[in-house]
């Protein structure tokens, strides 16, 4: 590989102008600043306009800063009372009104620099005081004297550390700009081939580092921004299309031949026909399974979309053609509904399914364990328990993930380290993720999705109520239960006061059989501090309907099916976040009973949780709730995604950037398409941008 010129970009950050041993110790410390390089990687999050200057009369609340240009008319100071410290207070007036000039640090050294009747500028956090505008701490400049190139000052980030050696924002701009001074533009290397640059009318990289730090306009910020994001985005979706690519081109995978008896007599005695989308997955399965490669597959869902009748039928599939399949669930309760659910459905048809979970002991565990190892059992159910070195399949064609989102990557590796060539692999998760999220953290997997329930699901009606409502909402729970369902009540448990929550879950529960008194009502209750046979029994015991109410923690947001529960009650209910309000949600409208969800909060809650609770009552749509869930949170927040390591954009954000993520993410395949390995020559800066990445991204794994 040619070597870059072994440039200014590289040089370390201690050379660097103004920057010296100390300063530097504390950027590689405090912002990750080794090199040149990564000092021009330190992006402004902002501009302050210092080319504009604002007419006191045409200021406004809205706005943050604000550049006055006036004359100094009176300075006098305010004495310290019970409320306020003391201040110093000047007038600043131009044609069309004044401002007030306040400090309340250091004012009897600013006073003496002042003079009455001269003109300044004053720079800074505008504020209002009864109608009269005010800038604390301004900056205070002679018009004169402004550096012209500032007229865009860019705002850096910064750290309290950092400002103590005068590495607040104003001093890294000093030092960005003496390093401007000593780089051009053409000492940062090009990484987007130019047909690319040409297609989306992106600038050079060089142009834009530079544009980005020190812009002569707005419209050459937000140009600079651009490229730079697109950069960011492509480069991303490039090294996923790589790895797709390779994957569907080099990795092995067993042929399903023929659709056989088993999927053609379970499809022959479904209760219900496949809705559209069903249909499509199953046909995306299909090719996927006849391509000689290995299927890696997430299927998609939003709660009751589904899933399982098409995992079972890729199952079969599999069986169909003298391979074992299994089924992993990330809880025994889940394990053991999938499996009685399943063998109800198989009753009769020739097919050996049986269930492993950490449970199942003994000489029954070994019976289980030779059924797999001379495939006796040709479709297995059950937890984690079946990546253990125990299990050891004869012939494993398929491997279904169900609640992938519990489940780390290692995990889905460890099912196909089993054998040469590995089983085909669906993950699938009722967690909509939006789709853009999707691309970027699942990048590597193929995705299907289920975007419509089956026919004649009932809308769940969705009411807040507070506190204060808490006994008609009981009364009401009373009624249904009365015409023969049963209801969930469930209780927040947040990990750091994991105490407390147990405590309000404890009161919950003496709270819930004092409104429901035994013997007309049972209630069950189940949460994570139970011994799991307890929690199983539970349960249970509210599955078969022996129980009517089941007192909770968010043990049961999974995958649990009761059709005859329509009631969820979700007491502080604003203290959950979107994603687990919905999946709660998705535990009633089972059936064919009309089905509620009730919010209790307390009477005052914050806007963000007011939000929630908004959007919930509004919309039952899993993805458009994921898409919000994201604004709210940020991308970084959703779960399943932090540990990802894909999110971590400078510039780009995969909200508010999703048009550019698709456009990215087109051009990215289409060109690895044509050029899989990057080896024609107008591809050879991208890829050498991403050796460089993937060699600065293992060196600070190291260090
Ligand atoms: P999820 O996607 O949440 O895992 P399930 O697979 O548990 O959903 O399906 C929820 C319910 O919907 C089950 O009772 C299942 O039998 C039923 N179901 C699945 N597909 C259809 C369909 N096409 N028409 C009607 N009911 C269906
Ligand atoms: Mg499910």
């Amino acid at each position: 590989m040619p070597t870059l010129p072994s440039s200014i970009w590289s040089i370390p950050v201690e050379y660097i102008k103004g920057v010296g041993p100390q300063r530097a110790e504390l950027l590689k410390k405090e912002l990750q600043i080794f090199t040149g390089r990564d000092l021009l990687m330190l992006f402004p999050y902002r501009y302050y306009d210092r080319s504009e200057i604002t007419p006191v009369a045409r200021l406004t609340a809205d706005q943050e800063y604000a550049q006055v240009k006036g004359i100094l008319t009176q300075i006098h100071e305010v004495e310290s009372n019970r409320w306020s410290s003391s201040r110093l207070v000047a007038e600043l007036h131009d044609d069309t009104g004044f401002v007030q000039l306040i400090w309340f640090n250091g004012w009897q050294w600013v006073k003496k620099g002042l003079q009455i009747g001269k003109t300044y500028l004053a720079f800074g956090r505008l504020s209002f005081f009864n109608g009269i505008p005010q800038i604390v701490h301004p900056e205070l400049n002679d018009p004169h004297a402004m550096q012209a190139s500032w007229a865009f000052e860019p705002v850096y980030p910064s750290t309290e550390k950092l400002k103590s050696r005068g590495l607040n924002s104003r001093g890294i701009a000093r030092i960005m700009a003496a390093f401007w001074e000593k780089i051009s533009e053409k000492d940062i290397p090009e990484n987007l081939p130019q047909a690319i640059r040409d297609k989306y009318q992106l600038m050079d990289r060089g142009q834009a580092f530079r544009a980005i730090h020190f812009p002569a306009s707005w419209q050459q910020a937000e140009a600079a921004r651009r490229r730079l994001k697109f950069e960011e985005l492509f480069l991303a979706q490039v090294r996923i299309a790589i790895l797709r690519n390779r994957h569907h081109h080099e990795s092995k995978g067993w042929i399903f031949q023929q659709v056989g008896d088993l999927f053609n007599s379970l499809y022959a005695r479904l209760p219900f026909s496949l809705t559209e989308a069903q249909k499509r997955v199953i046909r995306e399965i299909r090719r996927d399974t006849l391509s000689g490669h290995q299927m890696n597959r997430l299927l998609q869902g939003d709660v009751g979309s589904g899933k399982t009748i098409v995992a079972l039928l890729a199952m079969l599939l599999a069986v169909d053609n003298g391979f074992q399949a299994c089924l992993m669930a990330p809880t025994e309760i889940l394990a053991q509904q999938h499996f009685s659910h399943i063998c109800a459905l198989l009753d009769g048809l020739p097919v050996t399914p049986a269930l492993l979970t950490g449970s199942i002991k003994g000489q029954a565990r070994k019976h289980i364990l030779e059924g797999i190892a001379n495939g006796t059992i040709n479709l297995l159910i059950g937890t984690h328990a079946l990546i253990e070195d125990t299990v050891q399949f004869a012939r494993l064609g398929l491997a279904v993930i169900d609640e992938q989102h519990r489940f780390g990557v290692a995990q889905r590796a460890a099912l196909w380290e089993k054998s040469e060539i590995p089983p085909h692999v669906l993950v699938m998760t009722a967690t909509p993720i939006p789709r853009t999220l999707a691309m970027t953290v699942y990048g590597d997997l193929d995705v299907s999705v289920i975007d419509m329930l089956p026919p004649g699901r009932k809308k769940i009606i969705t009411v807040h109520r507070t506190n204060d409502k808490r006994h008609q909402v009981m009364d009401f729970v009373k009624s249904q239960l009365r015409q023969g369902r049963q209801a969930y009540i469930v209780y927040p448990l947040i990990e750091e006061s994991e105490k407390l929550d147990y405590e309000n879950l404890m009161r919950g529960y003496e709270e819930v059989k004092a409104y429901f008194p035994e013997p007309e009502f049972r209630i069950s209750m189940v949460h994570g501090q139970q011994p799991t046979d307890v929690r199983n029994t539970n349960m249970q015991r509210f599955v078969q309907g022996i129980t009517h109410i089941m007192v909770a923690t968010t043990v049961i947001e999974v995958g649990v099916h009761v059709p005859n529960a329509s009631i969820m009650v979700i007491e502080s209910a604003e203290k959950f976040g979107l994603s687990q309000l919905h999946q709660l949600r998705g535990r009633v409208g089972r059936g064919e009973h009309e089905s509620y969800c009730i919010l209790l909060t307390a009477p005052e809650i914050g806007k963000e949780a007011m939000e929630r609770i908004r959007v919930m009552t509004q919309t039952d749509n899993g993805f458009l709730i994921a898409e919000k869930d994201m604004q709210l949170r940020g991308p970084g927040d959703i779960e399943g995604t932090r540990q990802s390591g894909m999110m971590e954009f400078k510039l780009a954000d995969v909200v508010r950037d999703a048009d550019m993520l698709m456009q990215a993410r087109e051009a990215a395949i289409r060109l690895v398409e044509q050029d899989p390995l990057l080896m024609q020559p107008e591809n050879r800066c991208l890829l050498q941008a991403l050796q460089a990445e993937k060699t600065k991204n293992n060196w600070s794994k190291i260090s």
